[in-house]
């Protein structure tokens, strides 16, 4: 039986990954310290023959016994209001629990596929963003800590593939959703769900002429998957190029959830990119894939399973507290 170690496994796309390898016959050993993530994504595993957890902060010595063939990490926070709550964390995630990783998996002569980002691309002047293009990145912004931690972990990851002839992927992952994304993080699509739901005013940052591409996380999974066990060593875009305005956007779940709320504008958050769409034909290439689900139906399954949420998690607004987890 395969051994497989996913970083980030409590979180909104690593507890989708542990669910896709354990039913691909996997044994799955997830690895998570909660900081945005949730217990209740892989409760449902916690007594899987073929599922272990470990509780543990992969910027500190990362200790597995036994063999392992594949890492996939996935710890880091991903929602622009988190990673500027935790800046450090953010940074250290991607540096140092990077670098661990790559020393176990050369130690255990594993493959590693490291989840980096559209983010990459900064703000970009060239569109739609292909992998050759190097970004457009305020470094010393307050997106800076998670792209400059997400650019280091590319640069780590290649190093030690010519340096040290690990086996190591790289996914640049574009905007991604689904059910188990915290209605907390920020991020627009629980955030306009949440908002929906609660019979809020809808929040669009800027005059919402700024553009996503959205995928729903089943493509977003098989794309990942099919990189892992592919032979490209390089970054492929992983996302889908279904491109729309955040004010459209605003509009169209609207219309799916049949709210008739107001739309409100506030400030346009600094370094917002103005437009990401992938231009995804160096994975059709070397995965033979590209996305089945479009926005559209999506957006209705995702909406399903916001309103099935407890009351309890659909009012909790605030975001999450990170005190137990900030050393000052
Ligand atoms: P998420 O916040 O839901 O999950 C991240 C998980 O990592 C959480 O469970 C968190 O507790 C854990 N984590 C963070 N720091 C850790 C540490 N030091 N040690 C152990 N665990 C730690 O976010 P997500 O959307 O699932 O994103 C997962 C990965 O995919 C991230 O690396 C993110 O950068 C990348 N990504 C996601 C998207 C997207 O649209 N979802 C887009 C681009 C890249
Ligand atoms: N956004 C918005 N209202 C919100 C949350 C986000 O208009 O309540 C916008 C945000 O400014 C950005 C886009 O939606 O232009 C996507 O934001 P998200 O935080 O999901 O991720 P990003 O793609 O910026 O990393």
């Amino acid at each position: 039986m395969k051994r497989v170690l996913i970083t980030g496994a409590a979180g909104f796309l690593g507890s989708h990954l542990c669910d896709r390898f354990i039913s691909e016959g996997y044994k799955v050993i997830g690895m998570d310290n909660f900081i945005t993530g949730d217990e209740d994504n892989i409760a449902h595993l916690f007594k899987h023959e073929n599922f272990e957890f470990f509780h543990h902060d992969v910027t500190e010595f990362v200790r597995i016994d036994g063999p392992l063939d594949y890492i996939l990490h996935f710890a880091s926070p991903a929602s622009p209001i988190d990673y500027l709550k935790i800046p450090i964390q953010t940074l250290k995630v991607g540096s140092l629990g990077t670098h661990n990783l790559l020393g176990l998996a050369k130690a255990k002569k594993a493959r590693i596929l490291i989840a980096s980002t559209s983010e990459v691309y900064g703000d970009p002047l060239v569109h739609p963003q292909q992998e050759d293009y190097y970004g457009n990145v305020n470094t010393i912004g307050p997106r800076g800590v998670y792209d400059e931690a997400k650019r280091f972990q590319e640069s780590i990851t290649m190093a030690y593939h010519r340096f040290h002839a690990v086996e190591t992927r790289i996914a640049r992952i574009f905007n991604t959703y689904g059910a188990r994304m915290r209605l907390n993080d920020g991020r627009v699509v629980p955030a306009f769900f949440g908002q929906i739901l609660r019979g809020e005013n809808i929040t669009v940052f800027g005059d919402g002429g700024q553009t996503r591409s959205f995928c729903y996380v089943d493509d977003q999974v098989e794309g990942i998957y099919r990189l892992l066990l592919s032979d490209y060593a390089y970054p492929v875009n992983i996302g889908n190029p279904q491109e729309i305005t955040i004010l459209e956007f605003a509009k169209e779940i609207m219309k799916i959830s049949n709210a008739s709320q107001k739309i409100v504008f506030k400030e346009l958050p600094k370094n917002d990119p103005l437009q990401r769409q992938p231009d995804i034909a160096l994975a059709k290439k070397v995965l033979d894939w590209e996305p089945k689900i479009s926005r559209e139906v999506g957006m209705q399954k995702v909406f399903a399973y916001f309103k099935n949420l407890s009351q309890e998690k659909l009012f909790k607004r605030e975001h999450k507290d990170f005190s137990s987890h900030i050393k000052r």
